[in-house]
């Protein structure tokens, strides 16, 4: 029987996982604040979990942990984060004349669907439930009554008014996580001591709203607080209305170590009395964009949606599949640097095990569904992933199967890319016509030299020349989109009349 390991963060160590319920393995993830398209740091907490989750989902139904039977469920949540300032802030630049719940209703729904299309587009499965902060204000009160009521938090004023605060010198291992103790905390606090604060590390439960901020009328300790709650306790509430109090992977990215993690931990164990709030906590590493720190001043900030739908990458849009693999060439845990490169490589690593899998026999007619859609993840794969998601040992024994002469290496090829998400049946069949339709494709001389001259502009460079022939195309109804010809490597360009 395959036994997993995972890398746990609270102990800096792997470890072989143990379901606290055998019949109900739980695992949450922290998911996106909705106030904009998500970038692509944040798809790649939404991939590995993914990832994790259809490997969690195979192997209890191989019984791992029910002594054969299958039947252990997989409890997979990741919430959306809809009450929070940015949100506010974009609601009131974007739409001015509505009444403020109007506002941020609309500013949440509208990324909220785009986050859905985007994981899906990117090969990622629905989790089990979604649940959003503002279904769960009541919770959050609840939980903070209980944290007043147990002598772990409390009423104080500040400078925009009255707050509820998490009384940190009141958990005595406060930090476990992080690794963090009090004492460096102070020493090193870089804002200055907030007088209405015990300690300066004390963080905000609930907050006062004023007329421009969406609020909720509570009652703690006897003092009203029209308010809204704090980041951290919208999802250790959500976290235990859909897993309970205890459960068995946490999951993020790991700027959440510190303080989001460390202080839904200090949150969730002090209001019910628990020693741990999830037995693993797993973190993703870092993202950068050619090299460099994302950001908008930067001028290298990339949404998944721009990726996936425009140019603004590489000239080209980009497959959900060729990001997912571009994301998963490197481990969950180490820096990823997102590049143009990175796309092309993943592209033709991803198009030569698709060509392997055509040449090989497997039909992708529509009567053939089912039996391509049954073929089976090869078992190195499997026990690659349960070595703390080893992807580089993945990607050797996928190639070893692209390489292989055995008739079950191009069903197993096919088999284990469909378990990682990376091709379905329909991508294939859409794959390819694309193939087909590129290869047959010739172009009418004048086209064909424009399309050249272009290309010739483009190895020099020249990019302003080369657009302004694409423009030329365009205004004539010829819309170009370049690829990579996946042997030789070289730029070539499709072409097609938009009517
Ligand atoms: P946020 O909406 O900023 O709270 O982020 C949602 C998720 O994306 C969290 O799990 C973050 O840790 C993760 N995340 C944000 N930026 C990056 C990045 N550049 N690289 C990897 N993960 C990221
Ligand atoms: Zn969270």
């Amino acid at each position: 029987m395959t036994e997993l390991k995972l890398y746990n963060t609270l102990t800096r160590t792997k470890e072989v996982f143990e379901p606290i319920d055998p019949a109900n393995v739980r695992m949450y993830v922290c998911g996106p604040t909705v106030y904009d398209f998500a970038h692509i740091g944040n798809a790649r907490p939404v991939i590995v979990f993914d990832v994790l989750f259809r490997l969690l989902r195979h192997l209890a139904k191989q019984g791992v942990w029910d002594g054969g039977k299958g039947e252990t469920k997989v409890t997979y949540v990741r919430n959306i984060t809809d009450v929070e300032d940015k949100i506010n802030a974009r609601a009131l630049r974007d739409f001015p004349g509505l009444p403020l719940n109007e506002a941020i209703a609309n500013v949440t729904e509208k990324t909220a669907n785009q986050f859905f299309a985007d994981a899906a587009a990117l090969g990622c499965l629905k989790p089990t439930a979604q649940p959003r902060a503002t279904q769960h204000i009541d919770g959050m009160i609840a939980m903070i009554q209980t944290l007043i009521k147990k002598g772990h938090a409390y009423v104080a004023t500040g400078k925009e008014g009255r707050e509820v605060l998490f009384d940190v010198a009141s958990m005595p291992d406060y930090g476990g996580l992080s690794k963090r103790n009090l004492e460096d905390q102070q020493a090193g606090a870089r804002v200055a001591v907030e007088a209405h604060k015990k300690n300066p590390a004390d963080f905000v439960l609930w907050k006062e709203s004023s007329g421009d901020e969406p609020g909720w009328d509570a009652n703690f300790d006897g003092t009203q607080i029209y308010g809204r709650p704090g980041w951290h306790i919208e999802c250790s509430v959500m976290a235990k209305a859909n897993l309970g109090e205890v459960f068995d992977i946490h999951g993020g990215g790991l700027d959440l170590i510190f303080p989001h993690h460390e202080n839904e931990i200090a949150q969730s164990r002090c209001a019910h009395g628990t020693d741990v709030m999830a037995k693993v906590w797993m973190h993703n590493g870092f993202l950068q964009v050619e090299g460099r720190k994302m950001s908008k001043s930067e001028g290298n900030f990339v949404t998944i949606h721009d990726l996936l739908e425009t140019e603004k990458f590489g000239d080209r849009k980009w497959p959900g599949e060729v990001l997912r693999l571009a994301m998963l060439m490197t481990h969950y845990r180490e820096p990823i640097d997102f590049s143009v490169k990175r796309l092309e490589e993943a592209e033709r690593l991803l198009d030569g095990w698709r060509r392997e899998i055509v040449k090989r026999g497997i039909r992708f007619a529509p009567a053939d569904r089912a039996a391509a859609e049954s073929e089976r993840v090869c078992a190195k794969v499997v026990s690659a992933l349960a070595n703390d998601l080893n992807m580089s040992e993945v990607i050797a024994a996928l190639h070893w199967h692209a390489d292989g002469n055995e008739s079950y290496n191009g069903p197993r090829l096919f088999g284990s890319l469909q378990f990682l998400g990376l091709v379905t049946f329909d991508s294939m069949l859409a794959w390819m016509e694309e193939e087909s339709a590129a290869e047959e494709q010739t172009a009418p001389p004048e086209l064909e030299t424009r399309l050249e001259e272009r290309l010739a502009l483009l190895a020099e460079k020249n990019f302003a020349e080369a657009d302004a022939i694409r423009d030329e195309l365009a205004a004539q109804g010829v819309q170009l989109m370049d690829y990579k010809d996946a042997e030789t490597g070289e730029r070539r360009t499709k072409w097609e009349v938009k009517r």
